[in-house]
């Protein structure tokens, strides 16, 4: 397994990573341009991650509420699904501490992205891959954790 180290106010923050989806941005050759999500549980002192591309990650997450957003009822949708349409949140966590999550509510959210086709953003791997790792930090008693890249 991988690690990915990110250095941020003088701490030292190391990765053991799952999953990595982001590419090298065809301009400037930067994984996901520099947007990249992390999606974690720590266990015996190891950050278990997905990265993700964070920019797709929120054109996904546009292309939901644009699809969706006049026939869903928003206040019964997922605190996950609230916060990242209001811009507060997880949506404004810059802190490599990272935001915890609730299991059961991020696992909803993941739901309702696999019942909207958002294939050019978000793929049904990636989809899985979140979902199995939320998946098994709920078995461990671990928190879900996110931050943005
Ligand atoms: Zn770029």
């Amino acid at each position: 397994m991988t690690t990915h180290e990110i250095q941020s106010d003088g701490q030292r923050f190391i990765f053991q990573v799952v999953k990595n989806t982001t590419k090298p941005c065809p301009v400037c050759g930067v994984p996901a341009c520099g947007k990249e999500d992390i999606l974690w549980y720590e266990h015996n002192q190891h950050r278990m991650a997905i990265i993700f591309d964070g920019g797709y990650f929120d054109l996904a997450g546009q292309e939901f509420f644009r699809k969706k957003l006049k026939t869903i009822n928003y206040d019964s949708l997922p605190e996950f699904m609230k916060e990242w349409n209001e811009s507060r949140g997880w949506e404004d966590c810059w802190d490599y501490e990272g935001y915890p999550l609730d299991i059961d509510d991020f696992l909803a959210s993941i739901d309702l992205l696999r019942s909207c086709d958002l294939e050019k953003w978000l793929t049904k791997d990636e989809l899985d891959d979140m979902q199995a790792l939320a998946t098994n930090a709920r078995k461990k008693g671990a928190t879900l954790k996110i931050v943005r890249g």
